[in-house]
C-alpha cells in the first residue's frame, strides 16, 4: 500500500464515522482537513564527505483539544500522505485515551540502518531544526516512533535547547530517563497492548494466560508485548523481525530471545530451538492472539481469511486494511485497534510530559498503575459505544474519538 492508499484508509474511516454519528458537513470538513503540513528538504555531508538531500516531513492534524502530539519515524518510504493519515490517527488515538492533545506525526525519507551513529545525529539534528517553527512544548511535541528511539529524542531535546537558550525537556517525549524522561516510557505501548489483550480476552471468555500469542516485530513494541504476555502466562509460539519469523508450537523464551539474540548478528533466527516461518507464514500461525507490532497494511484481503487467531491486538498502526477488517469481522475475529491498543505510549508520553513541566518525577508503578487505568477505561468505553451501536470494535474507537474532537470543536467555536 502507497502512503495514498494509507491516507483515503483513513478519510474513509472519518467519513464513515461522521455518517455514523450524524456529525453536520462543515465539522467533517474541518475533521478532515490537516491544519499544518511542512515539507522540508536539507542536506547532510555524510562521514565520507559526500552530500545527500533528505525529505522531512511534520504533519499537525488537530488541535481542538490541545497541543499535538506525535511520534518521528525514519524510514525510507515515508511520504506526506501517510505521515498525514498518521497524524489523523494521533488526534483519533488522545481523543480516546481522553488525553489533552492533538494528533500529529513527522518523518524522514531515510534508512537509519545504513548510517554511522553520527550521520543518524546529523538527520536528527538538521530536521529538528528545519521544522522547529512547528515544536514547542505548548505546541507540538515529538517522540519517538518507527526508526527513532531515546537517543534521537535525546538529540532533538539538545538541538531545540540550543535554539532556545535554555534546557526545554518538556519538548519531547521517550527521552532518556536522565535528561527528563519517565519511568515506563520504554515499555509503555507493549505493556498497553497486553492490557488491552487481557480485556479483549474476557471478551472471547478467554484468557491471556494459557492462550496461544503470535508476535509480529521484535522492536519496541513487539519485544515488550512479547515478554509481558510470557509472565503473564502466555504461550508465545511465533515471534519475528524484519528478517522473518520463528516458530515452536510448544512456546520460544522471548527473554532469552530478546537478551542473546535480538539486536545482535543473524538476530532471533538464530534460537535453535524453534523453526524458521517467513513473515508471511507467522501471520498464519496456529494462535489465539495475534499481536502485529511491525509496519502498517500486513493483514490485507489476500491473508486475512487464512488467520487462525481469534483475537488481533493492533500493536503497530494501521496493520490492518480496510478489505481484512471485513473478512476478519465475519469470521469472529476481535480486532482490538491500533487507537485503543497501541495507545499506551502516548499515554506515557503525556505523563513523561506531564512531569517535565512540573518538574516532579513518578516512580515506576505510579506511571505503570496510572497507564493501565486509563487503558482499562479507554478499552471499556470502547466496548460500550461497541455495544450501543453493534458495530466492530474500531469504528466504535473511532466514534468515541471523532466524537471527543467534535465536541471540543463546537465548544470552543470557529474563530473569528
Ligand atoms: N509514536 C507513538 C504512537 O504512534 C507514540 C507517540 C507519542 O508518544 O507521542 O503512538
Amino acid at each position: 500500500m502507497s502512503g495514498k492508499d494509507v491516507l483515503d484508509t483513513a478519510q474513509k474511516q472519518l467519513k464513515e464515522v461522521v455518517q455514523k454519528l450524524d456529525i453536520d458537513e462543515g465539522l467533517y470538513k474541518i475533521l478532515a482537513a490537516p491544519k499544518r503540513q511542512l515539507k522540508v528538504n536539507f542536506p547532510i555531508v555524510f562521514d565520507n564527505g559526500e552530500v545527500e538531500v533528505f525529505e522531512g516531513y511534520r504533519v499537525q492534524h488537530n488541535t481542538s483539544r490541545g497541543p499535538t502530539k506525535g511520534g518521528i519515524r525514519f524510514h525510507p518510504d515515508v511520504d506526506m500522505e501517510e505521515t498525514t493519515a498518521l497524524a489523523m490517527w494521533m488526534t483519533w488515538k488522545c481523543a480516546v485515551a481522553n488525553i489533552p492533545y492533538g494528533g500529529a506525526k513527522g518523518s524522514v525519507k531515510v534508512n537509519p540502518k545504513r548510517l554511522s551513529k553520527r550521520e543518524v545525529e546529523k538527520v536528527t539534528r538538521r530536521f529538528t531544526n528545519e521544522i522547529s517553527i512547528l515544536f514547542g512544548e505548548r505546541e507540538d511535541i515529538p517522540a519517538p516512533d518507527v526508526g527513532t528511539n531515546a537517543q534521537v529524542m535525546a538529540w532533538i531535546m539538545d538541538t531545540a535547547s540550543m535554539q532556545k537558550g535554555h534546557t526545554v525537556p518538556g519538548i519531547v517525549t521517550g527521552k532518556p530517563l536522565i535528561l527528563g524522561g519517565s519511568e515506563g516510557r520504554v515499555e509503555a505501548t507493549g505493556r498497553g497492548v497486553i492490557v488491552t489483550a487481557e480485556e479483549g480476552a474476557k471478551i472471547h471468555n478467554m484468557s491471556l494466560h494459557g492462550a496461544k500469542v503470535v508476535v509480529q516485530g521484535f522492536g519496541n513494541v513487539g519485544s515488550v508485548a512479547a515478554r509481558l504476555a510470557q509472565d503473564n502466562g502466555a504461550t508465545v509460539v511465533g515471534v519475528s523481525d524484519a528478517r522473518g519469523g520463528i516458530y515452536n508450537p510448544k512456546g520460544l523464551d522471548v527473554h532469552e530471545l530478546y537478551y542473546k539474540y535480538s539486536g545482535r548478528d543473524g538476530g532471533i533466527r538464530n534460537y535453535k530451538e524453534a523453526e524458521q516461518v517467513s513473515n508471511e507464514e507467522l501471520l498464519e500461525l496456529d494462535c489465539d492472539i495475534l499481536i502485529p507490532a511491525a509496519l502498517s497494511s500486513q493483514i490485507t484481503h489476500k491473508n486475512a481469511d487464512k488467520i487462525k487467531a481469534r483475537m488481533i491486538v493492533e500493536g503497530a498502526n494501521g496493520p490492518t486494511t480496510p478489505d481484512a477488517d471485513k473478512i476478519l469481522n465475519d469470521k469472529g475475529v476481535l480486532v482490538v485497534p491500533d487507537i485503543l491498543a497501541n495507545s499506551g505510549g502516548v499515554v506515557v508520553s503525556y505523563f513523561e510530559w506531564v512531569q517535565d513541566l512540573a518538574h516532579f518525577f513518578w516512580e515506576e508503578n505510579e506511571v505503570n498503575n496510572k497507564l493501565a487505568r486509563i487503558m482499562r477505561a479507554s478499552f471499556a468505553s470502547v466496548v460500550e459505544m461497541m455495544h450501543e451501536k453493534d458495530c466492530s470494535m474500531r469504528e466504535a474507537a473511532l466514534m468515541i474519538g471523532v466524537q471527543r474532537v467534535t465536541q471540543a470543536t463546537v465548544l470552543r467555536g470557529i474563530f473569528p
